[in-house]
């Protein structure tokens, strides 16, 4: 019962509050308790000696005296120790005594048989001492009470006296002790019961934040990032609520990102395959009518090519997340891939209605890079170009060489992309215009292919203006 108390309180194995127990509330319990110890041990000693050393003060007075009275008149010597007794004037605090020679009390200050069991040791020891020196006792009575004695042995006198005896009861000293230490046990108590509130607090601080982190992490194990973290202080434990609640804010664009771009793949794949299944079944339906077969042929056609070219775009990003992706390069002319990319989408622009203008510089440098990959790159931004911008719309390609790169930029004055946009438009699945086809991953796959040929891919926009995507080469790649 008393241990599943202990147990309760101490919380599971492990716990955090636990090892504070036991790492600090036992460890200051341990060195208070040691303290409280020695310095009552000390404390004790201390005023056991000043009152030992007060009476043997006492005692070296009156044996002064006799000693002189013995000395100068030796056969009033036994009045003198009866006098002394008998009018000793401390009385109230020191009960002075004497014995015979054999230790039996035979005179006391107070007139009355004396309080204390007087055996004690110095009695014996002054006794059986050959020399007239004082001995002297501290200690318990049998009757449970402490107190100090001191002996003198007194020389041969005609009374028949032995000793002279001092006695104190430390029964006042003891309360003092007592009241002393038991107000230092008040003042440990006291600090262990504020270093108890202050470290509870203190773990608790610790341990409940951690514990409500420990549950959001579950739920978004589980998948769910709608919840954000309450940060309660601007410390450690903020620190690393404002990272979780972070990661999940990423982690929910990441997901939505991903949904969206299942969804968009979906979608872009179902179109072409629509468009064949269509017009297969058109053909099928009527194989003589040369004109419509022929229609048809160049759709299924068309349409093919467009599935294989996503089929390849997300190929390559496989490839780029797995990190397979690598670059065949060689040296090349890289006015011919952006001349072929230019070629391939001016049919288009020009059916759709927009203009592509090319302005062929007269030639650049050839470059070391892999042709096939380079046009990919001028293939995805055309096309993003005619892409997203509308009928009447103009699409501009130019390349130059400055500061000993290769410039090419495509601009057009379509669609633009939100200011909030650009910085994540690189991103791959990052989709902010679902209106147009696409997998999101077309800029992201361009940028990758310039970077891994050691260029930069940077994109400038302004909505409902337009769109320019800069691309820099090194001529030195390699
Ligand atoms: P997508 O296949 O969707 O075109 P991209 O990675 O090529 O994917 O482009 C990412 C996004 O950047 C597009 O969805 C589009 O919103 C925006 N974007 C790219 N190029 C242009 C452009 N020339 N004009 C306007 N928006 C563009």
């Amino acid at each position: 019962m008393k241990t599943e108390l202990i147990e309760k309180i101490l919380g599971k194995k492990n716990s955090t509050l636990r090892r504070w127990i036991i790492n600090n509330f036992l460890v200051i319990l341990i060195i208070l308790v040691g303290i409280l110890l020695a310095s009552s041990i000390l404390i004790r000693s201390y005023y056991y000696n000043t009152a030992r050393s007060f009476v043997s003060s006492r005692m070296n007075t009156v044996s002064g005296l006799l000693t002189r009275s013995y000395n100068n008149a030796r056969e009033n010597y036994s009045t003198e120790v009866k006098n002394t007794v008998t009018n000793w004037s401390e009385k109230g605090r020191i009960e002075l005594l004497a014995t015979d020679t054999k230790g039996n009390t035979v005179l006391t200050s107070s007139g009355f048989s004396p309080r204390y069991d007087l055996a004690t040791r110095d009695l014996y020891d002054s006794l059986l001492n050959e020399n007239s020196g004082s001995t002297s006792f501290l200690g318990r009575l049998p009757s449970g009470e402490n107190i100090v004695a001191v002996t003198m042995k007194l020389p041969k006198n005609d009374a028949g006296y032995g000793t002279i005896r001092m006695m104190s009861s430390l029964e006042n000293i003891d309360r003092q002790i007592d009241t002393l230490i038991l107000t230092m046990i008040v003042i440990a108590a006291s600090i262990m019961f504020l270093v108890a509130i202050s470290g509870m607090y203190f773990v608790r601080s610790i341990v409940v934040p951690v514990r409500s982190l420990g549950v959001m992490a579950g739920r978004y194990a589980k998948g769910d990032f709608s919840i954000r973290i309450a940060k309660k202080n601007d410390d450690e434990i903020g620190d690393l609520c404002d990272i979780i609640n972070k990661m999940a804010e990423d982690l929910q664009t990441s997901d939505s990102i991903k949904n969206e771009f299942i969804s968009s793949v979906s979608h872009e794949l179902r179109t072409p395959l629509t468009a064949i299944k269509g017009w297969a079944e058109t053909i099928e339906g009527d194989p003589d009518d040369t004109e419509t077969v022929k229609k048809g042929m160049h759709i299924i056609t068309t349409e093919s090519e467009r599935l294989s070219q996503m089929v390849e775009e997300l190929l390559d990003f496989s490839r780029m997340q797995g990190g397979r992706f690598s670059l065949v390069p060689a040296k090349m002319d890289i006015l011919a891939e952006l001349g072929e990319a230019v070629l391939i989408y001016t049919e288009k622009a020009k059916k759709e209605g927009k203009e592509l203008s090319y302005e062929e510089p007269d030639m650049l440098p050839f470059i070391v890079g892999d042709k096939n990959r380079l046009r990919q790159v001028f293939i995805n931004i055309i096309d993003n170009a005619v892409k997203y911008t509308d009928p009447a719309g103009k699409i501009e390609v130019e390349a130059g060489l400055e500061n000993g790169q290769i410039i090419i930029t495509v601009s057009d004055n379509g669609v633009g992309i939100a200011e909030a946009d650009l910085p994540r438009i690189k991103t791959k699945f990052f989709k902010p215009n679902h209106t147009r086809r696409g997998s999101g991953i077309g800029l992201a796959v361009a940028d990758e292919i310039v970077t891994l040929h050691g260029g930069t891919l940077t994109v400038e926009s302004v909505l409902g203006e337009g769109t320019t995507v800069t691309v820099r080469l090194p001529i030195e790649y390699l």
